[in-house]
């Protein structure tokens, strides 16, 4: 069967999905259970792999649905462990995951953060993912398939999954939402959606269908201003939502026992980071079980016909402390995220899958002094 004629990765397919395709094959039911293993459990890259599945079925999964497995590109090591893996997917594109280790090893946190979509179409303007524009979304076996081969190459489970690499994983809600209904099913991964993170630029719409899963992840909203003035010019999308629309959204999303809403607020010097923009943080979060994460931005330059220009600037270390403070003065959990990698372009916004003509100025690994 030509790929034109078949349908979508068996890695996409649900476990019912899988059921019926089995039984329409013939064969006893036990074999869904054996396949969606391999596949989620083991995270094979081909059906080849499948030691105690008949081959002939093998062969007939792989025509039916054939798995187009990523490829593993480059994978950059940063001074601080984080690990940057850039994928190929079938049809040419590059994404890519991030391995955050905790750099506090008792706490023994690996978080990983996964891409959405080839490029992204929101254009915050302060994000390096916007510059490339959108590509296309990923499917859910791209998206599961970044957990799966990273926890191979990490020789772990992430403990923690974040929706916060390329694209907007709100605009890509159906794939989205399958691809977490495969991480948490017990013959898989067996993710807890406590130990999963959504961040969104603000697509309410994306947020409430959100909220309406039961049980949902974790919500982060990526804020980062506190006037619609402001955000207006540097996220588009609040033209379609303002932040009282955002918030509402936020106030409507279902909390469990102890659970806050992450607010992300990545720092631009001069733009949001006076003592008036704390204050009004505190003002709009006020009635919402919320943390607060700040992101001091993470720079890149964009082409210019006059040369690099950047368009912003992470303000003094001095402010970013000030800002924290004050927030944090009114009892609100304020935390200052510090850049993960960003030797290796690996941190919050800096991810734009390069070509491979910039991959000179990879640093070579070595411990982080301690
Ligand atoms: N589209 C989703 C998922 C991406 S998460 C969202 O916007 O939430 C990426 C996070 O990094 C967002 O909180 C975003 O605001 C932040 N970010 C984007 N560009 C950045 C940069 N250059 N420096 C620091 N943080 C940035």
């Amino acid at each position: 069967m030509s790929p034109a004629s078949s349908g979508p990765s068996a890695r996409g397919l649900l476990p019912d999905e899988l059921r019926g395709w089995v039984a329409a094959a013939g064969a006893p039911a036990y074999r869904a259970e054996q396949i969606f293993r391999w596949l989620h459990a083991h995270g094979v890259e081909s059906t080849a792999e499948m030691a105690n599945v008949p081959p002939a079925l093998r062969e007939a999964l792989e025509a039916a649905h054939p798995l187009r497995p990523l490829a593993l590109d480059v994978v950059q090591t940063a001074r601080d462990g984080t690990r940057k893996l850039r994928w190929k997917t079938h049809d040419g594109r590059a994404i890519e995951s991030v391995l955050i280790p905790d750099t506090d090893a008792e706490r023994d946190k690996l978080t990983l953060c996964v891409s959405s979509q080839v490029g992204c179409a929101i254009d915050c303007q302060f994000c390096a993912t916007a510059t490339l524009g959108f590509g296309r979304h990923l499917g859910a076996d791209e998206i599961v398939e970044q957990i799966t081969r990273a926890t191979a190459i990490a020789g772990r489970r992430p403990t923690n999954l974040v929706f916060m690499g390329m694209g907007e994983p709100l605009h890509n809600f159906d794939q989205l939402t399958r691809a977490l209904a495969l991480l948490e099913h017990p013959w898989g991964a067996a993710f807890s959606p406590r130990r999963i993170t959504v961040s969104t630029a603000g697509l309410v719409s994306g947020i409430d269908k959100l909220a309406a899963l039961s049980p949902a992840p974790n919500l982060a909203i990526s804020l980062n201003a506190t006037t619609d003035e402001v955000r207006d010019r540097i996220m588009p999308i609040n033209r379609r939502w303002p932040i009282a629309a955002l918030l509402d959204a936020a106030r409507r999303f279902p909390l469990s026992h102890g659970r806050r809403v992450t607010f992300e607020y990545v720092l631009l010097a001069g733009v949001n980071d006076t003592d008036a923009d704390a204050d009004r943080l505190v003002r709009l979060l006020r009635d919402i079980p919320s943390k607060v994460n700040l992101i001091p931005w993470n720079g890149f330059p964009i082409q210019t016909d006059g040369g690099p220009v950047y368009r912003f600037q992470r303000p003094p270390a001095e402010r970013i402390r000030t800002f924290q403070e004050r927030v944090r003065a009114s009892g609100m959990a304020i935390y200052i995220r510090s850049p993960r990698g960003d030797d290796i372009d690996a941190a919050c916004g800096q991810l734009a899958a390069r070509p491979d003509s910039d991959l000179a100025t990879i640093r070579p690994w070595t411990p982080t002094p301690s």
